[in-house]
Formats: structure tokens, sequence, C-alpha cells
């Protein structure tokens, strides 16, 4: 595993939890827990993983659950000898690989979508608000943001889509080496 991949699957965790619970606290805390969970090199339970961070295990519970949905740690299902079903988190190199390859399928369908409203054709943005004007509309509120009082921003969209194309061709490349 690189220090280039393993960092960029650090800041894909930390990111997504912080955004997710809207609290950089747990997204650091997420990020710990990916840590521990790749150096250790083994599976353990919510209870361990609590108790070696010194966090209560609900919480936990909810970053983990949260990122084994997401693809970002490994799982294991068991029943204890008094048929408790018992879960076990794991993060190792195919874990790694495969949350940032998912990563970037969210990315570039989402780069996608936003070509497909490109082709729409060029148009103007409020650099505040970020809504979108026509260039009729920009005409109309002479070039100024009707609630922000503040000038418009020309979107030209051929640029942007050669621009967003290339980084679909960059992460797609990316993606065919991991
Ligand atoms: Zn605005």
């Amino acid at each position: 595993m690189s220090e280039e991949r393993l960092n960029a699957y650090l800041i894909i965790v930390e990111r997504s939890v912080s955004f997710e619970f809207n609290s950089p606290e747990y997204g650091k805390l997420a990020r710990k827990i990916v840590e521990l969970l790749y150096s250790r090199k083994e599976h353990l339970s919510d209870d361990r993983i609590a108790i070696m961070l010194n966090i209560s295990t609900a919480e936990a519970r909810r970053i983990l659950q949260f990122l084994s949905k997401n693809n970002m740690i490994g799982v294991v299902k068991s029943t204890t000898p008094d048929y408790r079903t018992e879960y076990s988190w794991y993060v190792d190199d195919s874990v790694i690989a495969n949350a940032i390859r998912k990563r970037i399928e969210l990315v570039s369908s989402k780069l996608g979508l936003l070509i497909r409203a490109l082709t729409e054709g060029s148009f103007y943005v409020c650099p505040n608000c970020y809504r979108r004007y026509s260039l009729d509309e920009e005409l109309a509120y002479n070039g100024i943001c009707p609630i922000c009082k503040v000038q418009l921003v020309y979107i030209n969209s051929i640029d942007e889509i050669n621009k967003i194309t290339k980084i679909i061709e960059k992460l797609e490349k990316y993606e065919s080496n991991i």
C-alpha cells in the first residue's frame, strides 16, 4: 500500500464522516478508528475499539456502521457461544482499494451529471449563493444577483466541459491503476 493511497483513503474517511455527522470531531475519530484497524491487522469488535480509543461504544458503533454501509471498512458477522450476533471490523489493503474505487465512481458520476447540465448551454452564476441565471435573466437583472446584489459570473460551458472531462479522464486512469 503506497503512502499516497493510504492518505487518500484516510482523507475520504475523515471527510465523509465529518460531512455525514456534521462534525469535524467525528471525522477525526473515524480516522483514528481506521488507522487503528489498519495497523492492528486483526478483526476488532465495537467494544474493543471503544476501549482502545477511550470512547463510548455507542459512538464507535455509529461511526463503524456508517463506514461499513459506505464500503470504507470490512465487517465480519459471527455468532457467540451464547447465540448473540457479534460484528467485528477490519481494514486491509483490499478494503482501502475498494473504498477509493467507490469514491472515484461516485465523483465521476457527479461530474457526469454536471456535464449534462452544462450541455444545456452557457449561463451566469452568483458567486455568493450559487444560483444559476440564464443569459436572458442576466440581462434583465443588469448582471447583478437580485438576492445578494453581487455581480454575476459568466460560465462558458464549453470550457467547463473540457475541464471536467480532463478530470474524469484522470480519475479513470487513477482507478485503472488501483
Ligand atoms: Zn446570489
